[in-house]
């Protein structure tokens, strides 16, 4: 089936169309830059770009895979987790587009969507189960999923801070702008990882919280506050590089070190992941060096599909269609809390 895809859960507006697993558009529009001085999101100025951008990016996604919208056979949206505001236009405009097209409508789960965009392209059909590290701005979340369409749970989260938003406070406290990631990458330069050991959160079993693994990263970003408060107030020099490396470092080591924990303790040889941080090289590398140790399968779909976008959450509609699961109510609303075991709504 033809499937147009809506995302809107944070900063982008990305609406994508498939066929099948075959990706035809995956158009973005980023309000980022909108966000920049205020050092983060900003749920309503989030909301009100989407409403300018939805259009457009509807329009512009039709003429990058040259179909029409009577072609479309079903419309796929996400209905939650994400910013509430957000979400509804994303949802809004996804039910005019289904009701006036007389098309069914699937409203889907964001994070279950970030594990659909590996579906897309000339890839080797996704094995299952897998687990799935999915970590961004706004989300780290470790998924064991069974089932694309069925079976999905949640092993871990963060209970402060997401990882990418860790790079973003750090960042900021360094005097860097925001986006972080990109700026403690170009700062970590030449940088030595091993030279300051800031706390790795959750290691230790009598840590855990609520999940076997889940992360913790706001008390990794008040190490480097204190660390870089003592320096200048014995007005020694702070070294950015290092700094940067070894907080990358740390931040690193934990998400992969969990992620393959976890692969190991539930006898699953297969890890995916997916977010905005999967930008980052160096989680990538040893995502890989440990991944190819320990014998486990890593897949990294391409960046423009980590990153939000409309091409996933098409994906996993034209997967649930296919797995013949009934399209959606149209009563439905957005959930900003949606859980992940509610791959659809
Ligand atoms: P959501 O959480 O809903 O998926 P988001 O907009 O917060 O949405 P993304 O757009 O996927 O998330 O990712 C943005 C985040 O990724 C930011 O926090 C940014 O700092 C981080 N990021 C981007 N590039 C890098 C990088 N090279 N290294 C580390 N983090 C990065
Ligand atoms: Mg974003
Ligand atoms: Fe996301």
């Amino acid at each position: 089936p033809l499937v147009l895809g809506i995302e809107t859960s944070c900063d982008e507006t990305g609406v994508g169309i498939v066929r099948g697993t075959e990706l035809l558009a995956n158009t973005i529009a980023s309000s980022m830059e909108e966000h920049a001085r205020y050092g983060g999101v900003v749920p309503e100025v989030a909301a009100r770009a989407h409403l300018e951008a939805l259009g457009p990016t509807i329009r512009a996604a039709l003429d990058e895979a040259s179909v029409s919208l009577g072609e479309i056979d079903a419309v796929a949206v996400t209905s939650g987790p994400g910013l509430a505001g957000a979400l509804m236009v994303g949802v809004g405009a996804a039910k005019a587009l289904s009701l006036a097209i007389g098309k069914p409508i699937y409203a889907v789960n964001h994070l279950v969507g970030h594990v659909g965009a590996d579906l897309l392209g000339d890839v080797e059909p996704l094995e299952t189960p897998t687990v799935a590290l999915l970590v961004s701005g706004g989300h780290t979340s470790l998924l064991l999923v069974r089932d694309l369409v069925s079976d999905v749970e949640l092993l871990g989260e963060t209970i402060d801070d997401a990882a990418g938003e860790a790079f973003d406070k750090v960042a900021r406290l360094l005097g860097l702008p925001y986006p972080g990631g990109p700026e403690i990458d170009r700062a970590a330069i030449g940088g030595d990882p091993t030279a300051i050991r800031f706390p790795r959160g959750l290691t230790k079993p009598k840590d855990l919280e609520r999940h076997r693994y889940d992360f913790s990263f706001s008390g990794l970003k008040t190490a480097v506050a204190r660390w870089v408060e003592q320096r200048e107030a014995l007005d020694e020099p702070v070294p950015m590089a290092d700094v940067a490396a070894s907080f990358r470092e740390a931040v690193v080591d934990v998400l992969v070190g969990k992620a393959l924990a976890a692969c190991a303790d539930l006898g699953v040889p297969r890890l995916l992941l997916g977010g905005g941080v999967v930008a980052n090289a160096r989680l990538r590398q040893v995502a890989q060096e440990r991944a190819d140790a320990s014998g486990v399968a890593l897949r990294i779909p391409p960046l423009s599909l980590c990153t939000d976008n409309g091409a996933m959450i098409a994906a996993l509609g034209a997967r649930l269609i296919a797995a013949g699961h009934p399209p959606s109510d149209l009563g439905f609303g957005a959930d900003s809390t949606l859980p992940v075991t509610d791959i659809r709504v």
